[in-house]
């Protein structure tokens, strides 16, 4: 299993960093979660196989999260010769539907016409999604916006969980548990703190808590940039913490 930071930015743009994205690739599955602007930019410069993505899942509505489903979409279809025809599954919480439908109004219907072919499935938090044979997804509720999942994905020997945006949740740190990979956003300081974001010492918290294998940081905002987050974590957390950059990544055995 290959997991890539494609973007590890947020709604303010950001030289460097792409809005939300996270890459997970294993056998057949390239599951991408999140696609936030720049995106799918993003890979195509790194030469990650964009064309290949199998299953795109949604944390969440906000913009930095969805904005270039659009663009990966179409370029499945227009930005590629033959056009793509392997289908493609679409996932996302309970209303995912009626946002993709909204962006249908917005870009046209043949949005989510093939080719190629796209399934959308809207994820019940604790139903578990089969990706592959022995491989599978499930989403959590986090405190961000109504509809906000994180997710995780696991069998073959490993588990990811991948926060999304999100608040400071006991829940959330029980639910990811002994993972391997812990993949916490790191929004905002202290002196900029709200419910619905995290900052380091909660993410330091949070995997107290959780005690994955490896803690690795995404989604920050300038302001989070100026401090020393990891010392911030390590006051609490005392395992490996990685802050991510756009195309950093790290790769787990199968068993
Ligand atoms: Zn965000
Ligand atoms: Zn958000």
């Amino acid at each position: 299993m290959r997991l890539t930071t494609i973007g590890t930015g947020t709604a303010a743009p950001h030289p460097r960093r792409a809005q939300a994205g996270t890459l997970l690739e294993s056998g057949p599955v390239s599951l991408l979660i999140d696609c936030g602007s720049a995106v799918v930019t993003r890979m195509a410069e790194r030469g990650l196989d964009w064309p290949g993505i199998t299953h795109v899942a949604t944390t969440h509505f906000h913009a930095d999260h969805t904005s270039d489903l659009a663009t990966l979409i179409y370029g499945w279809r227009y930005g590629l010769l033959p056009p793509r025809s392997a289908p493609a599954t679409l996932l996302g919480p309970p209303g995912f539907a009626a946002r993709l439908d909204g962006m249908k109004a917005a870009f046209g219907e043949g949005l989510l016409d093939a080719p190629p072919p796209l399934s959308v499935v809207e994820l019940e938090p604790g139903t578990p999604f089969p990706l592959a044979e022995g491989l599978a997804l499930e989403s959590f509720k986090v405190p961000h916006t109504a509809e906000s999942v994180a997710y995780s994905v696991s069998g073959r020997g490993w588990r990811v969980v991948v926060s999304g945006d999100t608040g400071p949740d006991p829940g959330l740190a029980g639910w990811a548990a002994g993972c391997d990979v812990l993949v916490l956003e790191c929004s905002l300081p202290d002196s900029l703190a709200l419910p619905i974001h995290l900052t380091p010492r909660q993410c330091g918290e949070l995997a107290l808590i959780a005690q994955p294998r490896h803690l690795v940081l995404t989604h920050f905002y300038a302001p989070v940039e100026a401090e020393d987050i990891t010392a911030q974590v390590a006051e609490r957390f005392g395992g490996p913490v990685t802050c991510a950059y756009d195309g950093w990544t790290l790769t787990l055995e199968d068993s």
